[in-house]
């Protein structure tokens, strides 16, 4: 289990502070050979109480069959894209070692938004619960109902800071299939955009 002084992350396991991290990463070849598979989600919600729902989920996730969560980060309160009219949002990241193949994984997810009472009603509306698929392990994926990596996590503050958190501790070297490493992505952002703020518990 490793802690950060703050701001403080949510939820996993047993610990209700602190960045929490249960286990070995297994990215890379252990992992790939062992038929686990380190993936990254995204996590949003500005509906009803926005903390609890993602803070709740991240507990879920370690719920998904044959998945584990290794880490969530810290999370961040943004402002909406798309959409202006509409509360912000709180994001964050989680970690999952999973033997799922991608579209299992995909409808684990879905199921779990369907039990927030996700409802879509227009494109980047409000929800309950946002959870998106970031990265698969090094899996480039293009699926009628799955892109991987998420195609618009590179213009993302509210992805890559929590990712960056997490990838700290867990994977400093993580990269996207593409090559190319958070810090390029993060650099590329306009300054304005990273000035996302952390939500202290
Ligand atoms: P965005 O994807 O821009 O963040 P969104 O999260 O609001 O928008 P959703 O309504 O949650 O979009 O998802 C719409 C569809 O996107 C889903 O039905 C799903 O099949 C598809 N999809 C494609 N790639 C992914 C991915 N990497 N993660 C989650 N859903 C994806
Ligand atoms: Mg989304
Ligand atoms: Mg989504």
């Amino acid at each position: 289990m490793t802690g950060l002084s703050a701001p403080d992350a949510f939820v996993t396991g047993a610990s209700v502070t602190g960045l929490s991290v249960s286990g070995a990463p297994v990215t890379g070849a252990a992992g790939e050979n062992s038929g686990i598979v380190r993936a990254y989600v995204g996590l949003g919600s500005n509906l009803e109480d926005p903390l609890e729902h993602v803070r709740t989920a991240c507990r879920e996730l370690d719920g998904i069959r044959n998945t584990r969560v290794a880490g969530c980060s810290h999370l961040y309160r943004t402002p909406p894209v798309g959409p202006q009219d509409q509360d912000d949002f709180v994001n964050g990241v989680a970690a999952l070692d999973t033997s799922l193949a991608p579209l299992e994984l995909l409808d684990a997810l879905q199921v779990l938004e369907a039990a927030h009472r996700r409802v879509r009603l227009r494109h980047w509306g409000p929800r309950t619960l946002d959870l998106d698929l970031l990265l698969y392990g090094g899996r480039i994926i293009t699926h009628p109902r799955l892109t991987v990596p998420h195609p618009e996590m590179r213009r993302r503050a509210f992805v890559l800071v929590p990712l960056r958190d997490l990838a700290q501790q867990l994977d400093p070297d993580l990269r996207l299939p593409t090559g190319e490493s958070l810090e390029q992505l993060l650099s590329s952002l306009p300054p304005g955009d990273l000035k996302i703020s952390p939500v202290f518990l």
